[in-house]
């Protein structure tokens, strides 16, 4: 007698859906700037500033502008050529931080090597920083009290929200430690309580961490780093991770149908934190442009 055929284990997990909650904010969001345009006879305005031609940066940037055009947000981006100097960009941002139809400034990254990023992101004015990266915006993290916080960060929380997940008191464990993704993501966390460890390249043994997580973000930029082997059963995973495979596909950080196995929520790349990175950004400049209403 031949042994029955396995049967694969079907996904169990919730799919954390950020492509309909982004829709659904975004028509919240074209309802507060059509409020705020009969209110005060202003239209909220981003400027992006995009350095050089990397492909990658142009798409993000043509993401964003559209995202913009769909809520009723007036955009403008200005192209700089790779060689632009440091005090170019310093001039620009001066430029901007003093017009009036302007409420958010936005720098794509990367920036060319030679650029001062940091004094470049220092000299954006804080109540213009809608990406959340100036020191003032980062170190505010630290104590809970930012003017804008950082987007992808912003949007991964309100993903745990929608979907209902208490955070108070949960091992989080986040893979990845950069400075616009992993760290404000545990400091965002830790702010709600949760008992936060951070990993990155040089961690030991990732999954002794990660299988001890209630709720695990990853954001290494590593296809398929985390297996199901790492997932606690019942886990909540919000995957970060975007990447380009060798055929064109876009995967996440997460083998999604593996842990989806395992996880009791999971959210899909693309259409998890992606399309939110941009609705905080929409969110941020509409709360950018009320800060100016005096
Ligand atoms: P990054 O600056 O390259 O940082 C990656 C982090 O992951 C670093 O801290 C690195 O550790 C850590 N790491 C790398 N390999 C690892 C491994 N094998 N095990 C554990 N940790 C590892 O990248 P990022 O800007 O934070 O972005 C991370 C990912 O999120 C990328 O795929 C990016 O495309 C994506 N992303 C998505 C959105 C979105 O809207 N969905 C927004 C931003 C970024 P070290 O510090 O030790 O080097």
């Amino acid at each position: 007698m031949s042994a029955p055929a396995r049967v694969a284990t079907p996904p169990t997990a919730a799919i954390i859906d950020g492509r309909a909650l982004a829709r659904n904010m975004r028509c919240d969001i074209r309802a507060r700037v059509v409020d705020f345009v009969s209110r005060h006879g202003v239209v909220p305005g981003l400027a992006v500033i995009l350095v050089g031609d990397d492909p990658a940066s142009a798409i993000y940037v043509g993401n964003k502008i559209k995202a913009c055009e769909q809520v009723g947000i007036h955009s403008r981006t200005i192209r700089c050529d790779q060689g632009v100097t440091t005090a170019d960009l310093l001039a620009l941002v001066e430029t901007l931080n003093r017009d009036p139809a302007i409420h958010g400034i936005l720098i794509q990254l990367p920036l060319p090597a030679h650029i001062d990023m940091p004094a470049v992101l220092d000299a954006i004015d804080v109540n213009k920083d809608v990406d959340g990266f100036h020191l003032y915006n980062i170190g505010g993290l630290i104590v809970g009290s930012t003017v804008f916080s950082p987007c992808t960060p912003y949007g991964v929380l309100k993903l745990l929200e929608h979907a209902n997940i208490p955070i108070e008191g949960q091992n989080v464990v986040v893979v990845g430690a950069s400075n616009i993704v992993g760290k404000p993501t545990a400091l965002m966390l830790m702010a709600r309580d949760a008992t936060v460890s951070i990993c990155h390249a040089k961690t030991r043994d990732l999954a002794q961490f990660t299988i001890l997580a209630d709720i695990l973000v990853v954001a290494a930029g590593v296809p398929r780093l985390i297996v199901p082997q790492m997932v606690k059963q019942g886990a909540v995973v919000i995957d970060v991770g975007i990447n380009r495979l060798p055929d064109g596909t876009i995967i996440g950080d997460v083998d999604f149908d593996g842990v989806a196995r395992k996880a009791s929520h999971i959210t899909p790349v693309p259409g998890g934190v992606g399309p939110m990175t941009v609705t905080m950004l929409l969110s941020n400049t509409v709360d950018a442009a009320a800060r100016f209403i005096v």
